[in-house]
């Protein structure tokens, strides 16, 4: 019984193998066995690279971005649309190296380019042998400099876009085109009204931060005009937003893109390129309905809304099909990264066995140990009242000093077996009680991992994402738990988790395993997740692992970039790691002076502080 959901959301990628671990299969070659997760980390291990990882599969990289390209390409020979597809990949969706250079790589064929949202991402962008038709599509404000490489890139046959954003990066372009003496390739970015709903709302509508409203657009028309540079304006911009769960709303605000863009060419701007920004979401529950981490389509029907929607209001108004140009993220590199850490140690909030009577019980304690003999299915909730509601008592009774510290251990224990009970009868399939009760008596599982340096959108914007264990899965789950990470916050906890029956606020999981580690995966986690994150508590960046899928049911290790060292993250926060490892020497050394320790522990301690400042900042 898939309790997890994985056979919703794994999209045949992440499924259950014969052993009941989660194994990956390798979308670029289906009849490859899949690979065992919990064996990748054991060969990992072995190694020497230990969790937390985040693991990278260059595999579901290359898929996603030729299924993408495919869907398009599929779309417009559907529709019989003239126009190209011409996607470009967002930096800041996932910036690091390894990414980057892989989307470029795997791009290639397709003539896919890249986006950039400031200036470094244009750095980063122009460091990259793109296709020759491939665009570089420059989005956010920009200043002088920006705006002069992006120009001067022409004279190398980069296809770099200057988005025109606000009135004033209009007066600039025009200046820097002038004094360079090179024509830009320029864009507008057109609010639009339409407001597109789910978790990102407010990046589309009126009040947006981005682009030109109808009246700043026409003035801009008509400033170009006096400049002489109507003619290289392009492309128009206009951003869907982001996880776009209803793919209606696609439509809507596609055709209302088109109406500027056909107002737009009627004005005389030589128009080519439409780029509707992101927005293609990730189904992260495999629900398939509308909802916050859900979206109602699938890429296919996407690709075929938006080059349909094109076709349609082109047509109508006699205007030339225009080259596609979009700029998904989430959708591209969200399944490609995951991550893995282990359950330390775990807090149960029940006790197998209930202590017996004893003569000098306080009656509140009789009590609370007579509701062991009534406690049914049937007459749960009661249990539950009577329990809460002596336990409190009794509480109430300990901090007035009425009952004493070993009575009252008594009473916990008796409160903490009846939950155990309660559990038992509630059952996992058939609950009951409610979520919230369960939660309450969830156990905590302390995991080696930062919510805030792995997962920032978890806490920061309820992101949900699939998290199961990696192994026993062909065993009944014994337990629930909610999630806690490694720093000292209580705001570092997991409890919203997706099942197959909808999301619930713990975890189906199984008693931990003695003398063998037991893991958690997340997954999803390749968008917005790795640069987002912080150093709260200066837990630095995890271990980060690339491996592609071989045929053979094995994989191939690409790239290793090991996570951060302590003196790493201490350098981060301005601490020089030589000056502390030579302040504590000459504290060491005055202790010697001093006769408060002797000359021989000098290296033992000198050693374990310098382990540790060299070490990784999880626990290992
Ligand atoms: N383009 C622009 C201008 C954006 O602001 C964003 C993100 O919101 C994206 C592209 C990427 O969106 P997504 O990750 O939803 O595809």
């Amino acid at each position: 019984h898939d309790i997890y959901g994985i056979n919703k959301w794994g999209r045949d990628l992440i499924v259950v193998d014969d052993a009941g671990e989660i194994a990956l299969k390798n979308p670029m070659n289906p009849s490859a066995p899949a690979v065992s997760l919990p064996d990748i980390l054991e060969d990992l291990d072995d190694r020497g690279i230990q969790v937390p990882i985040v693991l990278r599969v260059s595999s579901y990289l290359e898929h996603e971005i030729r299924h993408m390209n495919e869907c398009f390409q599929q779309a417009i020979e559907r529709v019989g649309f003239q126009g190209k597809y011409r996607g470009v990949f967002p930096i800041k969706v996932n910036q690091q190296a390894q990414v980057v250079d892989r989307i470029v790589e795997f791009g290639r064929p397709y003539d896919y380019g890249l986006e950039a949202g400031s200036k470094p991402e244009l750095v980063i962008a122009l460091a990259h042998r793109l296709a020759k038709d491939a665009l570089i599509v420059c989005n956010g404000i920009k200043d002088e400099e920006f705006i002069r490489l992006a120009i001067l890139s022409r004279k190398l046959g980069f296809n770099t876009v200057i988005v025109l954003e606000s009135p004033k990066e209009v007066e600039t372009v025009i200046e820097v085109a002038s004094e360079l003496d090179v024509d830009p390739m320029l864009g507008v970015r057109v609010k639009l009204t339409n407001q597109i709903s789910g978790k990102w709302e407010k990046s589309s509508g009126d009040r947006s931060a981005f682009g030109l409203n109808t009246d700043q657009l026409v003035s801009m028309v008509d400033k170009l005009r006096d400049a002489g540079l109507l003619h290289c304006l392009k492309l128009q911009h206009s951003h869907l937003g982001s996880q776009v769960p209803d793919v209606n709303d696609v439509r809507r605000a596609v055709n209302e893109a088109c109406r500027f863009y056909t107002e737009l060419t009627g004005e005389g701007v030589p128009l080519t390129h439409l780029d509707l920004g992101g927005g293609l979401g990730v189904d992260y529950t495999g629900e398939k309905r509308a909802t916050e981490s859900s979206i109602n389509y699938t890429m296919r029907e996407y690709c075929t809304n938006v080059v349909e929607t094109v076709k349609y209001a082109m047509d109508e108004a006699g205007v030339d099909h225009p080259t596609l140009v979009t700029e998904s993220g989430r959708a591209v590199v969200a399944t490609s990264s995951m991550l893995i850490f282990n359950v330390l140690e775990a807090t149960h909030y029940d006790a197998p066995t209930a202590p017996k009577a004893q003569e000098n019980d306080h009656h509140l304690i009789s009590d609370l140990l007579a509701i062991t003999e009534y406690i049914s299915g049937e007459r749960l909730q009661e249990c539950w009242n009577d329990a809460n509601f002596y336990r409190n008592e009794l509480r109430a009774l300990f901090h007035r000093g009425s009952i004493d510290l070993r009575q009252m251990a008594r009473a916990e224990r008796i409160y903490l077996h009846l939950m155990a009970r309660i559990k038992q009868h509630a059952g996992f399939d058939d609950i009951a009680i409610s979520d919230d009760q369960l939660t309450q008596l969830a156990d905590i599982y302390h995991c080696n991992f930062s919510l805030f340096q792995s997962l920032p959108d978890v806490w920061a914007i309820d992101q949900l994402h699939p998290i199961v264990p990696l192994q026993m899965l062909h065993t009944p789950p014994d337990r629930h738990a909610v999630l806690t990470d490694i720093t000292c916050d209580s705001d570092g906890k997991v409890d919203r988790f997706i099942l197959a029956d909808g999301v619930k606020r713990s975890l189906p999981v199984h008693t931990l395993p003695e003398n063998k580690p037991y893991y958690l995966g997340v997954f999803f986690v390749g968008a917005y997740q790795e640069t987002l994150g912080d150093l709260h508590n200066l837990f630095g960046d995890t271990n980060v692992v690339t491996i592609d899928l071989r045929d053979d049911g094995g994989f191939d290790l690409l790239h290793e970039q090991e996570g951060d060292t302590i003196s790493e993250v201490m350098s981060y926060v301005e601490f020089d790691p030589q000056d502390c490892v030579a302040e504590f020497r000459k504290m060491v050394d005055e202790a010697i002076s001093t006769r408060r320790i002797k000359s021989k522990d000098r290296k033992v301690l000198m050693d374990a502080y310098r382990e540790s400042i060299n070490g990784y900042t999880y626990y290992e």
